[in-house]
């Protein structure tokens, strides 16, 4: 199938053509007919899955078709709301590139930054509006944000918010958006409570599901190896050092195991930085900045400050740690091998860490390749025990974490070394 056999309109076939897409992903193939029909959606994928285009390439081509017809100022006509800055922008950026030949205008809100500059692009009228629900539901409380002439409402990663505390908010958002509406659901994972959730949004809904093992295993070359936590470092130093070309990202369970990840490579010579929840903003900016420059050839991050990266030309993801919960390997292993390209993901599993492997080979319904013996493979696994943190799950990142990063040229990203402008939220309110 080609982009041309989707009846999509000139203008965004070719900024699609820009953009260097040549054939859809699976997703893309299978949501973009249902979206154009005008049904709603129950998207079961992850990103890296190609799932922006999915549901923005439709949004687009409905609004271009409808915009011959309007004047006057614009309104709002589809909103999407993302659990994270990173995410945000992301979605922004890619409205604007499916847009280039089109009039239509997106704008993104999300916490963290003033919101002056939100305001004014939103008071001179937007026809898409990308948002964090916490910023979201603050502007809307404040009279800047009506949904009077929505028809698009896109929940994305639902799981990833209910995870992060949004459910209220949420549910207040829905509660606001007019009944007559093409509503679009989205999540990686499908517990009862996002079941739940998605009979909340969806009317006459049509489901689409790219299984973890399509979106990974087809793509991504993926190997364990086993070995001893004090030789962790030690591995991880010779594989880069081998790989002298390549782009790392380096998953650490705990914001305490990254710097300390950062620490020992220093000592083997390899420059790397740290992005988690306890840098500061500016710090995060310009470490996810430098390396997405290629300035900076290691990258060490936890779970959430991980969520949303989009790295053109990451070749390798290593899991210095392998997560507790399945999913996160997903995620983390989908970080390579983005759309249409290859990559390479490897894990470090001590012997604490065998039941997580089992789990995750559950999961993505395969065996994770196991790597041809080393030389630090010895070692003794009790020795580092008493000096580690104590394990924690990948939750307490997420639980802590406040600004997300936000890094390169966009018209999306504010100046990093602003602070949170003075309002008195709740937690989860700081989080997006
Ligand atoms: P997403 O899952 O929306 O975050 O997309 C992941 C990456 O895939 C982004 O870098 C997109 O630009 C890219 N992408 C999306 N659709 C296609 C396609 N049909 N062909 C090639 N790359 C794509």
């Amino acid at each position: 199938m080609t982009f041309e056999d989707l009846g999509l309109a000139e203008p965004i076939l070719k900024a699609v053509e820009k953009e260097g897409y040549t054939t859809p992903t699976p997703i893309q193939e299978k949501a973009i007919p249902i979206l154009l029909k005008g049904k709603d959606l129950l998207g079961v994928a992850q990103t890296g899955t190609g799932k922006t285009a999915a549901f923005g390439i439709p949004i687009l081509n409905h609004l271009y078709n409808a915009q011959k017809t309007q004047t006057g100022k614009r309104r709002i006509k589809a909103l999407v709301v993302t659990p994270t800055r990173e995410l945000a922008i992301q979605i922004g950026e890619s409205f604007d590139a499916y847009a280039r030949y089109t009039n239509i205008k997106t704008t993104v809100i999300f916490g963290g930054v003033k919101q002056g500059k939100q305001t004014r692009i939103l008071q001179q009228g937007v026809d898409i509006l990308v948002a964090t629900p916490g910023r979201l539901l603050d502007l809307m409380g404040q009279g800047f944000i009506s949904f009077r002439d929505l028809e698009f409402a896109v929940l994305d990663e639902a799981d990833q918010m209910l995870d992060m505390g949004f459910i209220h908010d949420i549910k207040k958002i829905i509660a606001k958006l007019p009944p007559k509406r093409q509503s679009l659901f989205f999540s990686a994972t499908m517990p009862k409570s996002i079941v739940e959730l998605s009979r909340k949004i969806l009317g006459d809904f049509e489901q689409v599901t790219i299984k973890p093992e399509q979106a990974t295993a087809e793509k991504v070359d993926q190997g364990v190896y086993f070995v001893s936590k004090p030789n962790k470092p030690k591995l991880l130093a010779h594989l880069i050092k081998e790989k002298p070309e390549d782009s790392v990202l380096v998953f650490s369970r705990t914001k305490h195991g990254a710097n300390k990840i950062v620490k020992k490579l220093a000592q083997s010579d390899i420059r790397s930085a740290a992005i988690h929840g306890n840098k500061s903003q500016t710090a995060r900016q310009k470490a996810l900045g430098d390396f997405k420059d290629g300035q900076l050839r290691v990258l060490v991050a936890t779970d959430i400050a991980a969520r949303g990266i989009d790295v053109e030309e990451l070749n390798l993801v290593i899991n210095y740690d392998l997560p507790n919960i399945s999913e996160t390997y997903v995620h983390r292993i989908g970080r390579t091998g983005r759309a249409e390209a290859s990559g390479i993901a490897l894990s470090f599993c001590d012997k604490e860490e065998r039941p997580y492997l089992r789990d995750i080979e559950k999961l993505i319904n395969q065996q994770v390749p196991r790597m041809p013996e080393h030389q630090f493979i010895e070692g003794d696994d009790e020795a580092d025990t008493q000096t580690e943190q104590p394990r924690r799950k990948p939750n307490s990142d997420r639980n802590r974490s406040r600004n997300r990063n936000n890094s390169g040229s966009s018209k999306y990203r504010g100046s990093g070394s602003q602070k949170r402008s003075g309002n008195n939220r709740s937690k989860s309110r700081g989080r997006d």
